[in-house]
C-alpha cells in the first residue's frame, strides 16, 4: 500500500465515522475523539546486529471500550500512515463484534526476507523495549499481524516479562498453545470469516451461485479460508500468493496445497505444472476470474475504481483490512455486490485474541469446541446486527456496521463524560 492510498483511506474511514457519528446525534466534541488517535509513538531504533535504524510504530486509537488492542505488522510498506489506517479500523472491530476492547496496531519498516532469523528476533525484541511502557495485559495487547506469529509473539512475551520482572501471558495474544496461546487461535480469522459469510448467505441465498470461490492470498488466513470453504462444500476455482495466481475452474485440491506451501518454499506458479486444467495468471487477473464469491485476503487497496466494474463475484468477503477503495465500494453498490466488510468479516482473529486475554487473566483453558462455540456465537450475533440494521435503514452493510461500531465506542465516550 503506497503511502497516498493509506491517506486516503483513513481519511475516508474518518469521514464514514463521521457520517454515522452524525447520523446517531453524538457531539461534534465526541466525533472528533472517535477520529482521531489518542498516541502515537513512533521511534527510530538501532537494532542489534543490524546496520541502518528501524522505524518503529504503535498507535492507540481509543481505549473507552477497554484497553487497547491490536496487531504488530513487520513490512517495508510500514508507514504513520498506515498503521493509523490499521488502529482506526481495530477500534471499529473491537466495537462492532462487542468485546470489550479498544483499537491499536503497531508495526515495524523492514522486509523480512532481508533479514535472518537471528536478526529477526533481535526486532522483535527491540520492538517491545521501545514500546514496554505502553503495552500491558490492562493497557494495550498486541497480536500477530502479515509477517508476524506465533514465534515473534513469543519473543516478545519474554522481553516484556524480563523488562516488567513478572509472569504476564495476557499482554500479547496470538502466543503458541505452550505459552498461553488459545486453541483455535491460528484459523480464527477464517473461521469467523466463514461464519459471517454463511449467515450472509442465509439472508441472501440468490447471491451463492454455484459456491465458486475465489482468495487473493494463501498466508495464514487466505489458506485456513480455502480449506474451511471447501469443508463447507465450496470449490475453491482461483488462489494466489504474493508470486502470482492458479485458477482451475473444476476447483483445486487446496489442502494439499495448503501442506505443500507450509513444507516447501514453492510459490503457487511453482507448485502448478502447466496443464490446460489450471491457468497460471497474475494477481490482477485472478480478481476478475469467474466466480461466486471473491475473498481478498493479502493486502489493502486491491480492488479500486480500476477493476471493480469487472469484478465478477457477487459477494465479496473482505478478510483483508481495507482491501476496497471506496470509489471501488460505490461502483460495487451500484451494481449490487454483497460486500461483507473487513471489520464485520475479519473479526475472528480479535474475537479469539479477546478469548486468549480471557483465559490468560483467569489462567483457565478451553477447549478447542468451547472457544468455537463461543465464537460462532460472537460471529452472528454481530453479522444479524449488521444485516438487521442495512435492512431497517437501507444501508450497505458497510454503511450499517459503522453505525453500529461508532454508537458502542460513542456511548461509551459519553458515559465516561468525554462529550
Ligand atoms: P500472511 O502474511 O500470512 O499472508 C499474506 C498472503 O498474501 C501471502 O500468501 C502473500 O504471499 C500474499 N500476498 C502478499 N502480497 C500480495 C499481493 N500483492 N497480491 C496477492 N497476494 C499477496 O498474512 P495474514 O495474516 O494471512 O493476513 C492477510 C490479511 O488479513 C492482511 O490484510 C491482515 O491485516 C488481515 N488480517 C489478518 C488477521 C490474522 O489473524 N492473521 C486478522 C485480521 C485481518
Amino acid at each position: 500500500m503506497t503511502n497516498s492510498s493509506s491517506s486516503n483511506t483513513y481519511k475516508n474511514i474518518q469521514g464514514a465515522i463521521r457520517r454515522a457519528g452524525e447520523d446517531l446525534g453524538f457531539s461534534e466534541s465526541t466525533i472528533t475523539t472517535i477520529t482521531n488517535p489518542y498516541n502515537v509513538i513512533n521511534e527510530s531504533v538501532m537494532v542489534e546486529g543490524i546496520d541502518t535504524p528501524i522505524n518503529m510504530y504503535r498507535v492507540q486509537f481509543n481505549n473507552a471500550l477497554g484497553p487497547y488492542k491490536g496487531g504488530i505488522r513487520f513490512h517495508p510498506d510500514v508507514d504513520l500512515d498506515e498503521v493509523k489506517t490499521l488502529a482506526i479500523t481495530m477500534m471499529l472491530k473491537c466495537s462492532l463484534v462487542g468485546i470489550p476492547m479498544g483499537g491499536a496496531k503497531g508495526g515495524a519498516t523492514l522486509n523480512p526476507e532481508d533479514y535472518t532469523e537471528t536478526e529477526i528476533e533481535a526486532v522483535a525484541r527491540a520492538w517491545v523495549r521501545t514500546m514496554h511502557e505502553y503495552i500491558g495485559v490492562d493497557k494495550d495487547i498486541p497480536a500477530p499481524d502479515v509477517n508476524t506469529n506465533g514465534q515473534i509473539m513469543s519473543y516478545m512475551l519474554d522481553e516484556f516479562e524480563h523488562i516488567v520482572g513478572r509472569s504476564e501471558p495476557g499482554m500479547i495474544t496470538g502466543k503458541p498453545i505452550a505459552l498461553g496461546g488459545s486453541l483455535g487461535r491460528e484459523q480464527a480469522t477464517s473461521q469467523g470469516g466463514v461464519y459471517a459469510l454463511l449467515k450472509m448467505i442465509e439472508y441472501f441465498p440468490e447471491k451463492v451461485g454455484k459456491k465458486r470461490v475465489v482468495i487473493q492470498g494463501f498466508g495464514n488466513v487466505g489458506s485456513f479460508a480455502a480449506t474451511l470453504l471447501a469443508e463447507e462444500g465450496f470449490t475453491i476455482v482461483g488462489i494466489s500468493d504474493s508470486r502470482g495466481a492458479v485458477y482451475s475452474g473444476s476447483g483445486l485440491e487446496v489442502h494439499m496445497v495448503a501442506e505443500k506451501k507450509k513444507t516447501s518454499n514453492q510459490s503457487l506458479h511453482e507448485m502448478f505444472d502447466d496443464h490446460d486444467d489450471v491457468l497460471k495468471i497474475s494477481n490482477e487477473e485472478l480478481l476478475l476470474q469467474d466466480c461466486d464469491i471473491l475473498i481478498p485476503a493479502a493486502l489493502e487497496n486491491q480492488i479500486t475504481e480500476a477493476n471493480a466494474k469487472d469484478i465478477q463475484a457477487h459477494i465479496i468477503l473482505e478478510l483483508a483490512n481495507n482491501p476496497t477503495s471506496q470509489t471501488a465500494d460505490d461502483i460495487l453498490k451500484e451494481r449490487g455486490v454483497l460486500v461483507i466488510p473487513d471489520f464485520l468479516a475479519n473479526a475472528g482473529g480479535v474475537t479469539v485474541s479477546y478469548f486468549e486475554w480471557v483465559q490468560n487473566r483467569a489462567q483457565y483453558y478451553w477447549t478447542a469446541k468451547e472457544v468455537d462455540e463461543k465464537l460462532f456465537q460472537f460471529m452472528v450475533d454481530a453479522t444479524d446486527r449488521v444485516y438487521t440494521l442495512s435492512q431497517k435503514e437501507s444501508l450497505t452493510l458497510r454503511e450499517a456496521g459503522f453505525r453500529l461500531a461508532v454508537e458502542r465506542v460513542g456511548r461509551a465516550l459519553e458515559l465516561r463524560g468525554q462529550k
